[in-house]
């Protein structure tokens, strides 16, 4: 591997050509942005170690260049400023689309340095940006307006999709969120985020929920074999503001009365829109006998006394800090503390957007219960938690059978 160590401070760099030159790589060293240029103009290297202080220049004038000349060339940044800086650049850096394979303080430099020049790891496939939902036409690109958004509705067009969320302790299915899809007239089928927004803005959200709830409880007679505990839906914050949620929920807890739980999900966004605003629908759902979670938690508003002081049940921590929780360690920071926080207020924790196997294992050694994410099933049709509870039951009982042949041998 050919690495490049640009720093404007020749004080690292005998330091650093002898760790990086024990492991096998060449080493290359310039203290100037012109220099750093020339050298990648000469031959692009594997790897770029970049010092973020660079005197009168700054790394992220490097990032900025690579950027422009669109040159693939990964970077590693070094910095001594503390943790804070090396995070932000990173945001920066990620949003020109130079890819940073890692972050280094220079007073960890060589613990942290060394796993960084391994080759990075093959990603599984489940942490590949996510696929849409597969249709005859890709839905995303069509154009929806109110109109033809309203006919679909009226058509029949709005489709649950539904998602496990699992137990971590012994990987079993407790719970579906459902997620709404709209099915188009040429057969495709659109993600929520693709017209959730437009429902909004437009008051279809209402009609759009209804039509939802309705299709979830004309499958109660597949739901209740299943023997889920709860079944988490989405409300807007339209939906809190027009004072509807008893009409709403009231036809599916109803329905669903010896089926499962039901699980409003609002989003956190929305909590302190109106402090009132949620008081009050936290009250009816607990009074319809639904419980309450706040969805993308981290993100928004939510103050902590708002937990302390509203009946909340659960807390869905925000995708993004799983996400990043290998990649930035404020991130990784700030999800502990969050669990932390769960748990002395006794809330249930579910963490969103799990994609590996190592974000699972860790959530799970950090004392977390449950999660949701592409590793245990996309959003889906009915069937496959149908399918996915079948071999949950199995394995249970197989290992049941291996503990008595156990005790009886
Ligand atoms: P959300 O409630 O946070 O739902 C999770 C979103 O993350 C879903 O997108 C889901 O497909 C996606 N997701 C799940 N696991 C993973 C993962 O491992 N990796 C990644 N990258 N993504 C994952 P979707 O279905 O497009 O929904 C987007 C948003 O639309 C939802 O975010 C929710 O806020 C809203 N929404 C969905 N259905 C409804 C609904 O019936 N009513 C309302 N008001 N909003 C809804
Ligand atoms: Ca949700
Ligand atoms: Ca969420």
């Amino acid at each position: 591997m050919h690495i490049l160590y640009l720093d404007d401070e020749p004080r690292m760099e005998s330091t650093l050509r002898r760790l990086v030159q024990r492991q096998g790589h060449r080493f290359e060293f310039c203290t100037s942005i012109k220099a750093c240029k020339t050298a990648v103009a000469a031959k692009v290297p594997d790897l770029l170690l970049l010092d973020l202080g660079l005197g009168q220049e700054s790394g992220l004038d490097v990032i900025e260049w690579l950027a422009d000349e669109q040159i693939a060339l990964p970077v590693v940044f070094l910095s001594g400023y503390g943790d804070d800086l090396l995070d932000t650049a990173q945001r920066i850096a990620k949003a020109r689309g130079v890819e940073i394979r890692g972050l280094v303080s220079k007073a960890l430099l060589a613990s942290d340095l060394l796993p960084l020049l391994d080759p990075p790891p093959v990603l599984p496939p489940a942490a590949q940006p996510p696929e849409r939902q597969p249709g005859p036409a890709d839905a995303s690109l069509i154009r929806l307006d109110a109109a033809m958004l309203a006919e679909r509705i009226a058509a029949g067009g709005v489709e649950p999709a539904f998602q496990p969320i699992v137990s971590l302790v012994d990987g079993s299915p407790c719970g579906v969120e459902v997620l709404a899809r709209l099915r188009l007239a040429d057969g495709s089928l659109m993600n929520a985020a693709d017209f959730i927004p437009l429902a909004e803005a437009t008051g279809l959200i209402t009609p759009m929920t209804k039509a939802l709830l309705r299709r979830v409880i004309a499958l109660k007679e597949r739901l209740r074999p299943l023997e889920l505990n709860f079944l988490a839906v989405n409300l807007s914050r339209v939906a809190l503001e027009r004072g509807e949620v008893s009409d709403l929920l009231q036809p599916l807890v109803t329905g669903l009365k010896d089926c499962c739980r039901v699980t409003v999900e609002v989003a956190e966004t929305t909590v302190c829109h109106d402090r009132r605003l949620l008081q009050t629908a936290a009250a009816q759902i607990q009074l319809l006998g639904a419980s309450l979670a706040i969805d993308d938690f981290g993100t928004g508003y939510a103050s902590l006394r708002d937990l302390a002081e509203f009946p909340v049940n659960t807390l869905k921590i925000d995708i993004s800090f799983v996400s990043e929780m290998f990649v930035s360690m404020k991130a990784m920071t700030v999800l502990l503390a969050i669990i932390g926080l769960g748990q002395r207020l006794g809330l249930k924790m579910i963490a969103e957007g799990v994609e590996t196997e190592a974000q699972r294992d860790l959530l799970f050694s950090a004392g977390l219960e449950f999660a949701q994410g592409y590793l245990f099933g996309r959003p889906g049709e009915l069937a496959a938690i149908e399918r996915l509870v079948a071999a949950s039951r199995l394995s249970a009982s197989a290992f049941d059978a291996f503990d008595v042949c156990d005790l009886q041998a």
